[in-house]
């Protein structure tokens, strides 16, 4: 059987990476997707481990070729998911993740009608700024970039499937994997709080808009 193909998107700081982490290491039959990116290396990032780390020229390249299941531009660098790699695991029966932005989400849902798009959100406007700092990697303004960009991903959550509000790795985790193997009980819980969720949300828009110029 061929596995699930599963999208999963989030505001920067939501804590995103940490749950794919925690669902590779505690949960059966997932294979993360590496992405190419042209964007510089953080400290702590490996190449092919975090990435595959390449030039702008070059990413043009295999857009060229059509190696990129989807691509985007996100704060002026590339990101994209080569193809091989998740043909190679979903005809293996692995539920592949993709961890990848907005732009690139709706092109794999147009691709791809069975794919699983999952929004992840932290569960305030401070833990998302708290978290984003406390990681030490960007500028002030980079991050004041990365928020305004999520004012722009909070505009087409509807074309999620499900948004999941972040307050503990291990839940969200376990929500996700529930989910993937249509558990009727996870299905519920994240269905049935989406009007909260809209609300954080709203109020993540709200902040965002007054304190980011
Ligand atoms: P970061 O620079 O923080 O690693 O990633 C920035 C954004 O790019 C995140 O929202 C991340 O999910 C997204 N991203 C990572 N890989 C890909 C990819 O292959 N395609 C797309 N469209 N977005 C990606």
């Amino acid at each position: 059987m061929l596995g699930k193909l599963i999208v999963i998107s989030g505001f920067s700081g939501a804590g995103k990476g940490t749950i794919v982490k925690h669902l590779m290491e505690h949960f059966n039959n997932y294979a993360l997707s590496i992405s190419a990116t042209s964007r510089n290396k953080r400290p702590g990032e490996q190449e092919g481990v975090h990435y595959f780390f390449v030039s702008k020229d070059k990413f043009e390249d295999m857009i060229s070729h059509d190696e990129l299941l989807e691509y985007a531009k996100y704060n002026e660098n590339y990101y994209g998911t080569p193809k091989s790699f998740v043909a190679k695991q979903l005809s293996e029966g692995k539920n592949v993740i993709l961890e990848i932005e907005i732009n690139g989400a709706l092109q794999v849902k147009k691709k791809f009608n069975d794919a699983i798009l999952i929004f992840i959100t932290a569960p305030s406007y401070e833990s998302l700024v708290d978290r984003l700092k406390t990681r030490g990697t960007e500028t002030i303004e980079q991050i004041n970039n990365r928020l305004k960009i999520a004012l722009n991903e909070a505009r087409v959550l509807s074309e999620y499937s499900y948004i999941i509000i972040n307050r503990d790795v291990e839940r969200s985790a376990t929500l996700i994997d529930g989910i993937v193997n249509d558990n009727s009980e996870s299905i519920d819980i994240v269905s049935s709080t989406r009007t909260d969720v809209m609300d954080i949300i709203r109020s993540i828009e709200n902040s965002i808009k007054t304190y980011v110029k």
